[in-house]
């Protein structure tokens, strides 16, 4: 164990059952970053296996739109030793913390462009992200840029079959296939990126949470989460092709960001 001489813990800017998140300023060069920690000795085993499993992936995934990976190390503070991811500092909050006001269509399509191209780099480097949601969705200070963050429940493509055993994520964002038991790949990342564009256009998670009873509308009727009345019809064609209940049917991201909704900014920005 090393104790970190390299850096300053400062404020709180998250916290979990696995840890806490924290801003962190560099004493070498005051650069400010973020520091996502678990403590070895108090957290459960399977939380630093997660932090482990995302320092993992994170190292390996670059997407202008995933939350970079910047370092990690161990450190011993007090009495007791945490395990450190360092990642970028994203100053905005997530999107499940916008305030409903500042939230128009130009928005909803901005975010949803952001997510379909962080997920296409990250489907296409091998990796499903399995939990994506608004709370795992980050934002510059400005609040034009989101980033997809929390890798904990990421799996490399090849390792799916076992993901069977269990599934992964939150389960109003889960795709009907993932709650059944039957595969999670990159299909059910986009099923989640539909429910999340919901809920960034209505202010909270697009199935009202039900319990069992949610989770049994999810898997095993013909349901559909409610589409935003306030979305232009456009917006609901884009809803309709990442929420095909049979996972083959659903658009991957590559096609996605084809669709007019988002062609504008894919054209305009990259
Ligand atoms: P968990 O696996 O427990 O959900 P997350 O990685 O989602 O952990 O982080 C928890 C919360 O901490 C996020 O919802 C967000 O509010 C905050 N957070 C995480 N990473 C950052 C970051 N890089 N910059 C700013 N805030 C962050
Ligand atoms: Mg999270
Ligand atoms: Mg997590």
């Amino acid at each position: 164990m090393v104790s970190s001489v390299s850096w300053v813990r400062g404020k709180c800017v998250g916290k979990g059952a696995f840890g806490v998140v924290n801003v962190a300023v560099s004493k070498r060069d005051n650069r400010v970053f973020a520091v996502k920690s678990v403590d070895c000795g108090r957290g459960l085993s399977g939380q630093v296996e997660a932090l482990e499993n995302e320092i993992g992936i994170l190292k390996r995934v670059t997407s202008p739109h995933v939350v970079a990976y910047i370092g990690d190390d161990v450190t011993c503070e007090g009495t007791a030793s945490f395990r450190n991811l360092h990642l970028e500092y994203m100053p905005g909050g997530t999107v499940a913390d916008l305030d409903r006001a500042d939230v128009d269509e130009r928005l909803v399509r901005r975010y949803a462009w952001c997510l379909a191209t962080a997920l296409r780099d990250v489907h296409a480097q091998g990796f499903v992200h399995c939990d994506v949601k608004g709370r795992n969705v980050l934002l510059s200070g400005d609040g034009e840029m989101a980033k997809l963050a929390d890798f904990g429940a990421a799996v490399e493509i090849e390792s799916s079959p076992a993901m069977l055993l269990l599934p992964r994520g939150s389960p109003m964002w889960m795709a009907p296939e993932v709650v059944r038991r039957e595969r999670q790949g990159p299909e059910s990342d986009v099923w989640s990126l539909g429910c999340t564009v919901i809920e960034i256009a209505i202010g909270k998670p697009a199935w009202e949470d039900r319990g069992v009873d949610t989770l049994s509308r999810i898997g095993y009727s013909d349901e559909l989460p409610e589409f935003p009345i306030q979305l232009s019809e456009l917006g609901k064609d884009f809803l309709e092709k990442c929420l095909r209940r049979e996972p083959s049917e659903r658009w991957s991201c590559d096609q996605l960001l084809q669709h007019p909704y988002l062609l504008p900014y894919y054209a305009l920005v990259e």
